[in-house]
């Protein structure tokens, strides 16, 4: 039976999507009619982005699931309408983009690149920066991109501490979970990178009481979510030389306003969330797959807990 598919995310994404998601829909044996707008009684699927003109689902009285293009649901996650399973997206291509981005912003820091880049006094300064295994690293958020950039920074050298809602056990990684597993998670933390989903329980986790926690000089690196942090406090760290920098990819507000302080902040590096992105070509597997798998009575990959928020 034939199957109809609405692209309900950025519209100017429509032309990269297309013939990848046809092509994984095929791939799949799946008949279907995929297209960007549909009387709503009759969709089975959207693909979707929390960004979409479709806010309401009431409406979709067919649907089955909905597909999300992003990682990131806290925008659709706690929709009253949405009565059917949700999926996240975990993607190859959003995987190992994020992978390089927290690298190599670990890597800036851990080498101190920047003494070099930007040296205007031409100092031939000496000293090596120490050598990685002596540069504890904690990823809070240690899900499909905690994961993967853990094993990255762990292959280079990095003792890593990854911490996550759940008990876990990864070999060479020192697993935490919990409050008592949270303190002890900052405590050691030269760099913090954040990869949390934004949950209500995961608000302003990185308060004036956690930066505190950190060492002195920690570096905090977050492409997670700009609620995580509380800005005020997070500044007040920074001014106070707690904290020594602070690269920042997401924020509450984006595009972050002209007349934000992390503009003009000395210790602060912005970069207008790039981390990574959803890569069409790969995500379409993805969807397809999970389509496959709905349309053959099976639970959804990567299904949302739309209690937990994530
Ligand atoms: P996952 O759902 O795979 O992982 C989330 C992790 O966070 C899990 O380890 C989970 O624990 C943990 N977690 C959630 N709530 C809590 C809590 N209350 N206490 C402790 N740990 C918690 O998500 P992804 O790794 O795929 O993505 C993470 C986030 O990265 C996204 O939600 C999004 O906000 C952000 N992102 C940013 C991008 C960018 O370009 N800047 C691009 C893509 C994603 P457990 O394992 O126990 O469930």
């Amino acid at each position: 039976m034939s199957v109809n598919i609405l692209f309900a995310a950025d519209q100017a994404d429509w032309p990269d999507y297309e013939i990848p998601l046809r092509e994984a829909l095929t791939t799949e044996g799946l008949e279907f009619d995929l297209r960007t707008t549909f009387d709503p009684q009759v969709v089975d699927y959207i693909v979707y982005a929390p960004s979409s003109d479709v806010q309401d689902f009431t409406p979709y009285t067919r649907l089955k699931a909905v597909l999300n293009l992003w990682a990131g649901v806290e925008g659709v996650a706690g929709n009253q309408t949405l009565n059917v399973p949700l999926a996240r997206m975990v993607d190859h291509g959003l995987t190992q983009g994020m992978v390089e981005w927290v690298t190599g912003h670990v890597l800036r820091h851990h080498l101190g690149m920047d003494a070099h880049i930007v040296n205007p006094a031409h100092e031939w300064a000496l000293g090596a920066p120490p050598l990685a295994e002596d540069r504890p690293v904690t990823i809070l958020g240690y899900g499909a991109l905690g994961t993967a950039c853990g094993e990255a920074l762990r292959t280079l050298g990095f003792p890593v501490t990854g911490w996550s809602r759940r008990p876990g056990d990864t070999p060479g990684i020192n697993r935490l979970h919990g409050s008592d597993g949270f303190t002890k998670a900052l405590e050691t933390a030269a760099i913090l990178v954040l990869l949390l989903p934004l949950t209500i329980d995961t608000e302003n986790l990185i308060d004036a009481d956690a930066l505190a926690r950190l060492p002195k000089g920690a570096v905090i690196i977050n492409p997670g979510r700009g609620g995580l942090i509380d800005d005020a406090a997070l500044i007040a760290a920074l001014d106070e030389g707690h904290i020594s920098h602070a690269t920042l990819d997401v924020f509450r507000v984006e595009p972050l306003p002209a007349d934000d302080p992390y503009w003009a902040h000395p210790k602060v590096t912005v970069t207008p969330h790039i981390a990574s992105e959803t890569r069409p070509k790969t995500a379409a597997r993805t969807i397809a797959q999970n389509i496959r798998r709905a349309e053959d009575g099976l639970p959804l990959n990567h299904l949302v807990d739309r209690d937990r928020g994530y």
